[in-house]
């Protein structure tokens, strides 16, 4: 790490204590600036370093709420709003107990990079609740975000700062908040919030985005491996939103999905995932994999180890951060994995996306792979704005455009700073030159 940058991290450092999350994916980007800050030196002189290491605003809330049996229950809301250089905050909520600030900061600073490779003029910001809305009836839940949104509300908007989905928010909490936003400001703000229903200004082919625009991710990889999808054993993390899609996406290319998990397992099935009940345990029944693996009779959970214990060809992890460790990454290198994307936020451990390096794994950092889906959130907002509704086909189409515009540009940064082939340099060093000059051209704020 350059001096100056060093210094900098030590001070991010001695601020942040107790957030390792931050500080991880902090310490990611600030490693691959070398040959940014050699060849710009205005980067110093404007202070964007420094500046990218605080976020621009960080709001921490009280969530009352009444659970079914009468008790008062109280959590913690977050929204940090990182940076706008670029445009209006742009970002998920993650209801899951493990959120903390620290978790929200880490994933504000990666949005930030994130959104800017887009191209698509968004800026860093995310939030969450440490709520977890698992074993929660729908009552429960629907009171929980009218409570979180009453609170949300005086600081977002189409122009300030657009939430969207994340863990434990999909479609249906999306719908409580955007109901209990516009009955608080009294007017029918389309644009506040992405990840909305079809019928009330979603746009098509927005929950598919994450995982499709990994897929599409991957198979760049594959094709400059001089390699395909076809007949290709697929290991997938999760059964979340990100999981799903992605294997459908894979399913779809002639890949071959052995495995997906959840917080309490992982299921094999030598039939290859059956989408279909997938789809029905985990999205309608909100249930667990031990449902899927009931009822098929080629399907097998495994509650001890891990998922990537499998040998793959191919590693998508979607899930959550740091779920894939150094050793499970040697374990998979062992059994010739050839390709990772990520389609969760920083799923890998700094060991293990070190050990993909060193054999010579193509690794694909979140920020790049899984920029699907704030994208198509971007092009729900385009539509919003033009109160026009694109065709899945026409969405899917842009989406597929710019997840190969976000590889190429990876990879040609990469090679242009001296690491060709590097997507974790390429993504860092395309994404930050872009809010870095818009950071320095709008002066010190
Ligand atoms: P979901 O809530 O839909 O699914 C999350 C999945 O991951 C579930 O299967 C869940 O299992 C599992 N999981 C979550 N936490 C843990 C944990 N601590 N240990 C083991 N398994 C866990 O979330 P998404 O699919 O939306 O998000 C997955 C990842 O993708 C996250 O990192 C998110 O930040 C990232 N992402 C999501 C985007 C989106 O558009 N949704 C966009 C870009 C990135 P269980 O149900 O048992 O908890």
């Amino acid at each position: 790490m350059h001096r100056h940058v060093e210094e900098i991290f030590a001070l991010v450092t001695r601020r942040n204590p107790g957030e390792p999350e931050f500080l991880q994916a902090v310490e990611e980007v600030f490693g691959s600036l070398d040959p940014v800050v050699e060849r710009h030196p205005w980067i110093f002189t404007s202070g964007v370093i420094e500046r990218l290491a605080e976020p621009e605003r960080q709001i921490l809330f009280r969530v009352p709420w009444v659970d079914d049996s009468g008790t008062v229950q109280v959590n913690r809301g977050f929204r940090v709003e990182y940076n706008s250089a670029l445009g209006p905050y742009k970002g998920g909520l993650r209801f899951h107990p493990s959120v903390n600030l620290g978790i929200i900061k880490f994933l504000g600073f990666e949005q930030i990079f994130k959104n800017s490779l887009t191209g698509l003029g968004i800026g860093g910001g995310k939030g969450g609740s440490d709520f977890d809305p698992r074993g929660r009836s729908e009552g429960e839940v629907m009171r929980f975000c009218q409570s979180f949104m009453t609170e949300l509300y005086r600081h977002i908007g189409p122009s300030t700062d657009v939430p969207a989905g994340d863990i434990g928010v999909g479609g249906r909490e999306i719908g409580f908040l955007f109901g209990q936003y516009r009955r608080i400001v009294g007017r029918h703000e389309t644009g506040v919030l992405t990840g909305k229903g079809l019928d009330w200004g979603g746009s098509l082919a927005r929950k598919e985005a994450t995982g499709y625009g990994a897929v599409f991710f991957a198979r760049e990889q594959l094709r400059r491996l001089g390699l395909t999808f076809e007949g290709r054993r697929v290991t997938i993390s999760g059964s979340g939103n990100v999981a799903i899609y992605a294997a459908e996406k894979v399913f779809q290319l002639g890949g071959f999905v052995q495995a997906v998990s959840d917080s309490s397992g992982y299921v094999v099935d030598d039939d290859g995932i059956d989408l279909a009940l997938l789809r029905q345990v985990k999205e309608v029944e909100r249930g667990r994999l031990a449902s899927y693996a009931s009822r098929r009779a080629s399907a097998r959970l495994v509650t001890g180890g891990s998922i990537w214990d499998l040998p793959a060809s191919v590693a998508l992890p979607c899930a959550t951060q740091n779920e894939l460790s150094g050793s499970a990454a040697a374990s998979l290198i062992g059994s010739g994995l050839r390709v990772v994307a990520e389609g969760a936020n920083m799923p890998c451990t700094p060991e293990a996306v070190a050990a993909f390096l060193e054999a010579g794994v193509s690794f694909a950092p979140g920020k790049a792979a899984n920029a699907g889906g704030v994208a198509t959130s971007a092009l729900e907002m385009q539509q919003n704005a033009s109160r026009s509704c694109w065709t899945f086909a026409q969405t899917e189409a842009r989406l597929e455009e710019i997840m190969v515009g976000i590889h190429d540009q990876c990879l040609a940064t990469a090679e242009e700073y001296g690491s060709p082939g590097n997507y974790i340099v390429g993504a860092n060093i395309a994404g930050l030159l872009k809010v870095a000059r818009a950071m320095a051209e709008q002066g010190i704020v």
